[in-house]
């Protein structure tokens, strides 16, 4: 889309550009100062439409903003020459070109930053070791068992209670407190 609004717009200024120079030369001929302002409307728009061209692959919003100034002052030098409002309207096309690709850039932009995020968590993931081993016997929310002997909190790594060396076994549940796990 911007590449497309880039061709266009640069392809639209030559041909303004050279319609301005016409009516200019023309009319410096027969001395018509309104054709000569419409003219001079015309090269500034089509100087407009060179910058908004060449800036809308990295800023389509610029050039949105330089389009819509171009058009308002077709729009403002039509008075005195009609073809004002068919460059006029050509440059609010533009103009939502522009804002067309500002959408497809953002939305490229938020498909590689999810990309990116994925990536991300795939690495992240690939680091962490709970994904490198088995499936743990616990659930992963349990980061503790409980001594059945004195209710002292162990990794689920430890083979003994680090309070008082009591063999922590499979009767050691996770997530029990010390009350509960006597009841068993
Ligand atoms: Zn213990």
């Amino acid at each position: 889309m911007r590449v497309a609004t880039l061709i266009i717009g640069l392809v639209l200024s030559v041909g303004l550009f050279i319609q301005s120079v016409l009516v200019a030369g023309l009319s410096s001929l027969g001395d018509d100062k309104q054709m000569q302002a419409s003219g001079a409307a015309g090269f500034w728009m089509a100087f407009l439409w060179v910058v908004a061209a060449a800036l809308v692959i990295a800023f389509p919003r610029v050039s949105l903003v330089l389009f819509v100034l171009a058009a308002l002052l077709g729009f403002a030098g039509a008075d005195h020459f009609p073809d004002l409002w068919i460059w006029g309207s050509g440059s609010l096309i533009l103009a939502l070109f522009s804002y067309l690709g500002y959408l497809g850039k953002r939305h490229e932009q938020a498909k590689q930053d999810a990309l990116l995020d994925t990536a991300n968590a795939v690495r992240a993931a690939l680091a962490t070791p709970a994904i490198r081993s088995t499936p743990p016997r616990i659930p992963a929310a349990a980061t503790q068992i409980y001594c059945s002997q004195c209710g002292a909190p162990n990794p689920t790594t430890a083979r003994f209670c680090s309070a008082c060396g009591e063999r922590l076994d499979a009767d050691a549940l996770p997530g029990l407190d010390a009350g509960q796990a006597d009841l068993r």
